[in-house]
């Protein structure tokens, strides 16, 4: 039996689009534009754009975005990085990739503005989709450390391209920004139609997952590391079918699990919730999403049973309508 099943699409739910810029464009625009970079050689950079260890902590695995934002000089780099992280997905056999960012944080280092931002990164997003097959959505997040009157105007800002996103995500310091900060955020985008997903129990204990499905009304929650503490909230969770995006190279990086093993995929999937596997920040982790599937997953515990059943959750969570999911499906079939 094989580790992807052939017959089901192969998704990933959570992956940042700023945390996966390939370490050759990093160099390449880095020089072009006179960037100051750490080092001027692919394997020079490599150990300051990628961890290879466990960092201590979320917040000191994020500080890597700096090498990855700071080569966004212009629209064009926005775009063509969109268009490079479909490429990449094509490139691994991906059938379906929900790619999320905040354009506040993608346009920050070089003063650029959120909407060009979202208008550079659709674009390129849209010809990938169109040269490669692959389908694609886009995420919007609002990045907590900014603060809710921010969050706002970047949410206004994402709301006027709202048939462009699929969905909203609140990322980054979950200990100093809690997720009540940005109720009213989340009821603005609920009304546009957008689905909900929110990074949630990966700092922060199971009490963060209880705020995200029942204040920001979380259909899915990012990590969920810290539910598996709360039973009341792991049977909540699998009756009202909330998916968990999981990301176990990521969390045993930023030092949220102690080792694959400690990982609690294993018994969200046990207990039939709808876990899946994703990759997170794929640039900075030094992995794709095979590597999750075919190495991570086996260290955390998983059979091939359990892996193919979080690659069945995949489809199941989707942020895409019943018939875009079926196409999925008939797409694998036809390709036999
Ligand atoms: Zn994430």
């Amino acid at each position: 039996m094989e580790t992807i099943d052939p017959n089901l699409p192969l998704i990933d739910l959570h992956h940042h689009l700023d945390g996966s810029i390939r370490l050759e464009t990093i160099l390449e625009l880095g020089l072009k534009f006179n960037l100051p970079l750490p080092a001027k050689t692919l394997e020079g950079l490599r150990p300051y754009v990628q961890v290879s260890t466990p960092q201590p902590g979320v917040m000191k695995f994020i500080e890597k975005f700096k090498w990855m934002t700071g080569v966004l000089v212009d629209y064009d780099a926005c775009r063509r990085v969109a268009y490079e992280n479909v490429e990449d997905a094509q490139r691994e056999g991906i059938d379906y990739i929900e790619l999320r960012y905040s354009p506040w944080f993608m346009a920050e280092s070089h003063h650029l503005h959120p909407e060009g931002v979202v208008e550079a990164v659709t674009d390129g997003v849209k010809a990938a989709e169109r040269d490669t097959g692959v389908r694609a959505n886009q995420i919007a997040i609002l990045s907590r450390h900014y603060g809710p009157e921010i969050a706002m105007k970047e949410l206004d800002a994402q709301l006027r391209y709202a048939s462009e996103f699929c969905a909203l995500d609140l990322a980054g310091d979950e200990a100093n920004f809690p997720g009540e900060w940005f109720v009213s955020h989340f009821k603005k985008a609920r009304d546009a139609g957008w689905h909900i997903t929110v990074h949630a129990g990966e700092i922060v204990g199971p009490e963060s997952v209880w705020q995200a499905i029942r204040g920001l009304g979380a259909e899915r929650i990012g990590h969920a590391v810290h539910a598996v503490e709360d039973p009341t909230l792991i049977d909540y969770m699998r009756d009202n079918g909330i998916g968990i995006e999981c990301n176990l190279t990521s969390n045993v990086q930023t030092s949220t699990v102690a080792d694959y093993g400690s990982h609690p995929i294993h018994q969200f999937l046990e207990k039939g919730l709808l876990a899946t596997l994703n990759t997170d920040d794929p640039g900075i982790s030094a992995i794709d999403l095979h590597y999750e599937y075919e190495v991570a997953a086996p260290r955390a515990g998983l059979t091939q049973e359990l892996i193919h059943k979080a690659q069945k959750n995949a489809l199941t969570v989707a942020f895409l309508s019943d018939k875009e999911k079926q196409a999925l499906l008939e797409k694998k079939i036809n390709q036999k």
